[in-house]
């Protein structure tokens, strides 16, 4: 994580209050003490003064954006969506007359929300793959059956097996690797669901690019809880408590962290 930069954007604020050369969103974070950093993080869905937010125009492109890769998915499958890279999108979307190719202004957006810095949106994570074309490596993953999910071979996958060895089937994998274009779908359907407030989204989802599960990292479940799993009730459960007492608990985003992003008893950290 960033954290240099975390803390020269916080120390900046209050360097500059201290200075009396108070900005106008400096002045209303400190006047407003339920915008701090850290309530933004605990109130991850709630809008903040400061967070950014695209216009009414891009949010008429993102729709439609969402609604085609939606389309996509509904082509190609889950199991290969989560694996899709940019370019064989839209090379799918322009095969299939049901899915219709990207026009240049979905395709403009897309690689502005790309190469954004996603630390303007209070997101300070690490980017993981830097260009919209990269793919995740071809020969180094494998489906992980009855999931439709994969997970890199080598420490990933060695780590699943010994969760499910020693915590036996009632933990799944619920999201193993994602390339850019299922990030960038969960990012900009999240985003759609937060009316256009991305900094909301990046506090849920990490921006495309920005996401470990390109790199290594897994989400796990309790099996039959469905997306209840993707929230903080996952970190009372049974299951979660032996993940942390027998050390698998190394998490990513763990509560209060400097990433600006929720507390995410999921998400293994494996890289
Ligand atoms: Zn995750």
């Amino acid at each position: 994580m960033d954290k240099r930069r975390f803390l020269k954007t916080v120390g900046g604020i209050l360097i500059s209050a201290s200075a009396g050369g108070v900005s106008t969103s400096a002045y209303a974070l400190i006047c407003r003490p339920e915008d701090s950093y850290f309530e933004k993080v605990r109130n991850f869905d709630a809008d903040h003064v400061d967070d950014v937010h695209l216009s009414s125009d891009q949010m008429v492109i993102l729709k439609s954006v969402v609604a085609r890769l939606r389309r996509v998915r509904g082509i190609v499958g889950h199991g290969n969506f989560a694996l899709l890279d940019f370019d064989k999108t839209l090379r799918v979307s322009r095969n299939y007359s049901k899915i219709g190719r990207f026009m240049k202004k979905e395709i403009d957006f897309l690689e502005d929300i790309f190469y954004r810095d996603a630390a303007r949106y209070g997101f300070y994570g690490e980017k993981v793959l830097s260009g919209l074309t990269d793919r995740v490596p071809n020969r180094n993953r494998t489906k992980v059956r009855r999931t439709g999910q994969y997970l890199f071979k080598g420490t990933p996958l060695v780590t699943y097996k010994q969760i499910r060895d020693k915590l036996g089937k009632d933990v799944v994998l619920t999201s193993g690797v994602r390339g850019i274009t299922k990030q960038m779908y969960l990012f900009l359907a999240k985003a759609q669901h937060t009316k256009g407030n991305l900094s909301s989204a990046s506090r849920s989802l990490a921006p495309p690019g920005y996401s470990f599960h390109a790199a290594g990292d897994f989400d796990v479940g309790k099996r039959g809880w469905g997306a209840r799993n993707f929230t903080s009730d996952f970190a009372k459960t049974d299951e979660f408590k032996k993940l942390v007492d027998l050390g698998y608990a190394r998490l990513r985003y763990p509560p209060d962290n400097l990433l600006g992003v929720r507390y995410e008893p999921w998400h293994i950290k494996v890289v």
